[in-house]
């Protein structure tokens, strides 16, 4: 089903009614019910929302006269916005954000908002397999209601095989496992599937795996890593926007691949400026700001996500009318790199590094001295080390570098690991760490 028809089934009108107009409409609604809900059932909010007065919204604008939701609302006062009793709450999901003290962030899920996510990944693996094909799931999935758990549940609904794995450690066990059983679909971590693949190449496998489509979520997923992983195997690479606030159903790449396509029934979605948290012009970067329209358990009202994107203003070449994100390369929390690398993000470093031969992960630090700043490179290679000079080539043609680079302001200190055929999986979101010397 396209997205459009999916999303008109979920608001109950024929496809042909679906316009930008019907869907804001139906937002609309949503958020009235919602705020009404919340003002009801939550002590939280009952206080949050005391000076909106007391008339629903007549315009889907008047949403920006709400007051922001921060993760530090969410880190404090998670329980005081249940919409529920505790009873009636079934997944819990604790976020623990390095560098941050205080209580973590927790999220509360009633059965039927967790329904609603295995919707949302029924309808996104629907694109990508079909009846009777064998996907290998590539994340944690024994926790009932986790992610890995939920994506189970949805392949099972299309009547295709799931198989549970867990995440990868040992690459030649996890590369037999799909020759042993053929498998068509892959669901994974970017850089632990961007290792799968490498590790085939380099070990010169010549039986060919018959993989159609691979899904990476979790994290960025670089255009490189896509690259390389489409060149070994001769599949198509997908991702999709799922953080845990946005019941990990935030959006899903169509075959267009230029953007999310937004999951405009069960969320709305506001991009801000980062600092003022005013609008921003349409098509211009700043944070993304959620609102959830149809949880019950803990709703979240224009819940401020740290993401740094834009919406993509121009149609979309499938035809959908659904609104387009672009992919997240950078957030806004957590320390930023000093002037004048402010703008570098992780991301840039991936695109240009992944394609190395052999390179699997790396981690950065930028530490910051009186006179100079270094970046600290750990890699992580299959095999043998990668060759400084190419690395430093490498990062020359990142663009946010170059000129540091080329005048002597940042030095470079590498180190080099070798993984072998074994790989641990990074806890949080890859990230710049930033340090004072
Ligand atoms: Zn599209």
């Amino acid at each position: 089903m396209a997205y459009d028809a999916w999303i008109a089934k979920r608001l109950g009108i024929k496809d042909d009614e679906l316009t930008r107009e019907s869907l804001g409409r139906y937002q609309l609604a949503k958020i009235n019910e919602i705020i009404a809900l919340t003002r009801e059932h939550s002590p939280f909010y009952k206080r949050h929302l005391q000076g909106c007065g007391s008339s629903p919204l007549a315009d889907l604008a008047d949403v920006a006269r709400l007051p922001f939701l921060t993760p530090h609302d969410l880190r404090n006062s998670g329980l005081k916005m249940l919409c529920v009793s505790q009873g009636e709450i079934s997944r819990v999901v604790t976020l623990e954000t390095s560098g941050t003290t205080g209580p973590p962030k927790q999220l509360y899920f009633t059965g039927q908002d967790q329904e609603l996510t295995v919707d949302f990944f029924v309808q996104s693996m629907s694109r990508l397999i079909q009846a009777d094909e064998r996907v290998s799931i590539l994340l944690p999935a024994d926790r009932p209601g986790g992610v890995g758990d939920l994506l189970y549940r949805a392949v099972s609904r299309l009547r295709a095989l799931p198989v549970k794995h867990g995440l990868v450690t040992k690459l030649p066990v996890m590369l037999e496992n799909l020759f042993t059983r053929p498998v068509r679909c892959l669901v994974g971590v970017p850089v632990q599937i961007l290792a799968l693949a490498k590790y085939y190449e380099a070990s010169g496998e010549k039986r060919k795996l018959r993989l159609k489509n691979i899904l990476l979520c979790t994290d960025y997923v670089s255009p490189s890593i896509v690259k390389e992983i489409e060149r070994i195997w001769d599949c198509r690479v997908f991702d999709y926007y799922g953080m845990t606030e946005a019941g990990l159903g935030g959006g899903m790449e169509c075959s267009a691949r230029s953007g999310y396509h937004l999951h405009e029934a069960d969320l709305y979605f506001e991009i801000v400026d980062p600092v003022s948290g005013g609008p921003v012009l349409e098509g211009r970067e700043g944070e993304v700001v959620i609102s959830t329209l149809t949880r019950r358990g803990m709703p979240l009202l224009r819940y401020r996500t740290g993401d740094l994107s834009r919406f993509v203003p121009e149609p979309c070449p499938c035809g959908a009318i659904l609104r387009r994100l672009e992919k997240i390369r950078k957030r806004k929390n957590g320390p930023a790199p000093p002037a004048p690398y402010a703008s570098l993000a992780m991301a840039d470093l991936d695109d240009v590094l992944f394609p190395l031969f052999g390179l699997v992960d790396f981690s950065v630090n930028m530490v910051c001295g009186k006179k100079k700043n270094t970046l600290e490179l750990t890699l992580y290679s299959l095999h043998s080390g990668i060759k400084e000079q190419d690395i430093r080539t490498a990062l020359s043609s990142a663009p946010s570098l170059l000129p540091a680079l080329a005048s002597g302001a940042l030095d470079v200190a590498m180190a080099n690991k070798i993984v072998g055929d074994t790989i641990f999986p990074a806890s949080a979101k890859r990230q710049i760490r930033v340090f004072s010397s």
